[in-house]
């Protein structure tokens, strides 16, 4: 269900006119031109056009940006897609400022794994530590926009995102249970999922990402973990800054790793979620070539 919302009144009924017969057409300006009778056009007519015309209002009715949270900054409610918006980080504006002063830590627990590069792929969230059935909470106040099941053993696994009314995204994952429906209102702190360890998931944890426009930061720009508070009640995204980690990554995507005494490529390539072929294809290795420790390994 996709909602756009950058349609007028006016575009709509224009929309709606083109759209029809020419006949409904010539219609549409008697209809305003109040000849319809004089041009002896039918009752059943006439209930056509105003029909077309009370379902155009009613469309509109639907596109109202009010609706939804921070709807000024996103063009498009989606309640299946994790990213219909596509706005690239150079696109974004320079900076904005986010209301986070009613932040509610999603769980109180240690974080396990942090934002950014790991095991030869980009991390685009942090986890924290959680037994199975612990509850899980909205970090803002917003309205719940997805909540489904991730494709795969290779994803997210049961997982919801929420709109927030400052403007940001937040996403909870390998949930165990979803406690909240689609364009639902929640409260910051309303607990809306239980931990789990569902979808990509090597024990129970919640994989929490933070999102601006459709692209993740660290949230660890904005909140203490330690502390399980924001450092200020407002944080300005900035779009040279805030994705810093994000942007190094695409620039510069070959990672490098030291060869240690006992390794084997068998193992590096493990460890690093790769394989023996793909690091020796990246080091133009032979297949008889052996590895020394101290010896830099490009790793993706
Ligand atoms: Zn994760």
């Amino acid at each position: 269900m996709v909602k756009k919302h950058k349609f007028s009144v006016l575009s709509v009924i224009l929309f709606f006119s083109f759209g029809m017969a020419s006949a409904q057409l010539s219609l549409l300006k008697d209809f305003e031109n109040s000849n319809l009778i004089a041009k002896n056009v039918s009752i059943r007519e006439q209930q056509i056009l105003v029909d077309s015309l009370i379902a155009a209002e009613a469309e509109f009715e639907e596109f109202d940006e009010e609706e939804y949270p921070a709807g000024y900054l996103y063009t498009e409610w989606d309640n299946s897609t994790l990213n219909p918006y596509q706005v690239k980080i150079a696109a974004l504006p320079d900076s904005f400022v986010i209301n986070c002063s009613d932040f509610f830590p999603p769980v109180e627990n240690a974080v396990t794994s942090e934002y950014g590069f790991r095991w030869g792929r980009f991390h685009a969230g942090t986890d924290f530590r959680v037994k199975v059935g612990d509850s899980i909470r909205s970090a803002f106040d917003g309205k719940v926009r997805i909540t489904k099941m991730g494709k795969g053993k290779k994803g997210y696994g049961y997982f919801i995102v929420v709109r927030h009314d400052n403007g940001l995204e937040t996403l909870y994952a390998h949930l165990s249970k979803i406690l909240v429906k689609p364009d639902q209102i929640v409260k910051s702190g309303e607990i809306i999922g239980l931990g789990g360890n569902t979808g990509r998931s090597t024990g129970p944890h919640l994989h929490f990402e933070m999102r601006f426009l459709g692209n993740a930061f660290n949230p660890r720009k904005m909140v203490d973990f330690e502390c399980f508070s924001v450092y200020n009640d407002t944080y300005t995204i900035k779009k040279k800054g805030t994705f810093s980690e994000m942007t190094d990554y695409l620039n510069n995507p070959a990672r490098y790793y030291t060869v240690k005494s006992g390794d084997t490529l068998g193992k590096i390539a493990r460890n690093h979620r790769t394989t023996i072929a793909k690091i020796q294809q990246l080091n133009k290795m032979g297949k008889s070539t052996t590895i020394r420790a101290g010896k830099k390994l490009r790793i993706s």
